[in-house]
Formats: structure tokens, C-alpha cells, sequence
């Protein structure tokens, strides 16, 4: 592995297309003391999270948490792996939580992408509009944002003078069988767009920065699905 690209003093990307395997979504490292991981991968690859974790430095140092942003097996899919090697907690939102405790073949998506997904256990259910979580030297902010899933969430961390948004999948899709609500994925973007956030790491194209760049890819989403309908999406 080459070198893995820090997006921040404590940021790392460790998991895309590119770095473990196509299918899997953009997951991001914290180092807060104890390492937090954003979101786990598609699943076959999640040992190549761990080698890149060691590749890092970072090996010694316990993954405390995964936050899972939402329950698509892109997603999640590696946490059952991740879960049983390092003994992490795992956190997602209440309204998530039901379709990976039963591995939903639905509403995770799995049958989009032609996969099983087995029953992913979640140790602590968010269930507040914004929620912080604390670790051995840091914090992030959880905001429950709907729309794209019911359990929707984004993650900010304040760090160094710079705020940094874990948007996910800010680009949607939106699709029936995930419970999606466009209208409620509105206000969640107006919501992201008044975090000013400097760098914005997303689920699937990466990392944007600076502010105005952030704006930009947000309202570039918003007016695109403007006036659409769920069916049309
Ligand atoms: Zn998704
Ligand atoms: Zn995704």
C-alpha cells in the first residue's frame, strides 16, 4: 500500500473504490486518542480496512467505534468482520438499526447490489436530532439527516480550526424500497449547508474542500433534484 492519504491532521480516507475494492463506499479514519472509523465498506475487503489502519502507524491503537452513517450495505458490510476482529462498538441511528439487525435485504440495498446481507448488530442506537459523542481526545457531532434513508446521519468534527462534514451520500439516490423521503432530504441539506463546514469527506467522490467547494457540491445535488419526483429519481 502506498501512502494513504491524510485529509486533515487525524483524518485519514483508508477504504474507496481505488483503495480496498469497487464496491465499496469512501470510509474515513479519526484518530481521537481512540480510532473511530466512518462507515465500514461493502464487506470482502474489510480486512484491507485493517491493513491500511497498520499501514497508518496506527495498529496499536484500539477502533472504538464505527458510525455507521446509514444502513447500505456499501456501507456496513464490512462491519460484522470489523466487529469480531477489534471488539468496536457500533453506532447508527435508531431508524436504521432494524433493517442491518436483520440484514433488511431491501432497504440495505443488498438486493440492488445482488448480495446477502447478514444481521449487523448496532451497540448504540442514536435516537437525538444532534447528538455528540465523546472519545479519549475528541468528539463528534452526529446529526440526524433523513432523506436519502429514515436513518440517515452526517457526522462533523471540529479539529484544528477546521470543520469537517462526513456527508455520505449527500447525492442520494432515492428509491422506495429504502424508505427514502425527499422532502425530508431537503432540509437535511439546508441543514448541512449551514454548518459551514471546510471539508466535506462524501461516501462515494471523495473529499471537497475548501468552504465554497463544499456549497457548491451540496446545492449542485439540491437544484438538480429540484421539482423531481421519488418515481422519476
Ligand atoms: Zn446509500
Ligand atoms: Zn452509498
Amino acid at each position: 500500500m502506498n501512502q494513504l492519504p491524510e485529509i486533515h491532521e487525524g483524518v485519514y480516507l483508508i477504504g474507496s473504490p481505488q483503495l480496498t475494492a469497487p464496491e465499496d463506499c469512501c470510509v474515513y479514519l479519526l484518530d481521537l486518542g481512540d480510532l473511530v472509523m466512518i462507515d465500514a465498506g461493502a464487506g470482502p475487503r474489510a480486512s484491507g480496512l485493517l491493513e491500511n489502519v497498520e499501514a497508518l502507524g496506527l495498529g496499536h491503537r484500539p477502533l472504538a467505534a464505527i458510525v455507521a452513517t446509514h444502513c447500505h450495505i456499501d456501507h456496513i458490510g464490512g462491519i460484522p468482520f470489523l466487529r469480531q476482529r477489534t471488539g468496536c462498538q457500533v453506532i447508527a441511528h435508531e431508524r436504521d438499526a432494524l433493517a442491518m439487525e436483520t440484514g433488511d435485504s431491501r432497504k440495505t440495498a443488498a438486493d440492488w447490489y445482488n448480495v446477502i446481507c447478514p444481521p449487523i448488530p448496532v451497540d448504540y442506537e442514536l435516537t437525538e436530532p444532534r447528538e455528540v459523542l465523546k472519545f479519549e481526545k475528541g468528539e463528534i457531532l452526529c446529526l440526524h439527516t433523513p432523506g436519502h434513508t429514515p436513518g440517515s446521519i452526517s457526522v462533523i468534527l471540529d479539529h484544528n480550526g477546521k470543520r469537517i462534514l462526513f456527508g455520505q451520500d449527500i447525492h442520494g439516490p432515492f428509491a422506495e424500497s429504502f424508505g427514502s423521503d425527499p422532502a425530508a432530504w431537503r432540509k437535511s441539506m439546508e441543514v448541512l449547508l449551514r454548518l459551514n463546514a471546510d471539508i466535506l469527506c462524501e461516501g462515494h467522490f471523495g473529499v471537497y474542500r475548501p468552504e465554497e467547494e463544499v456549497q457548491r457540491y451540496i446545492r449542485h445535488y439540491l437544484n438538480g433534484y429540484e421539482g423531481k419526483q421519488l418515481e422519476a429519481l
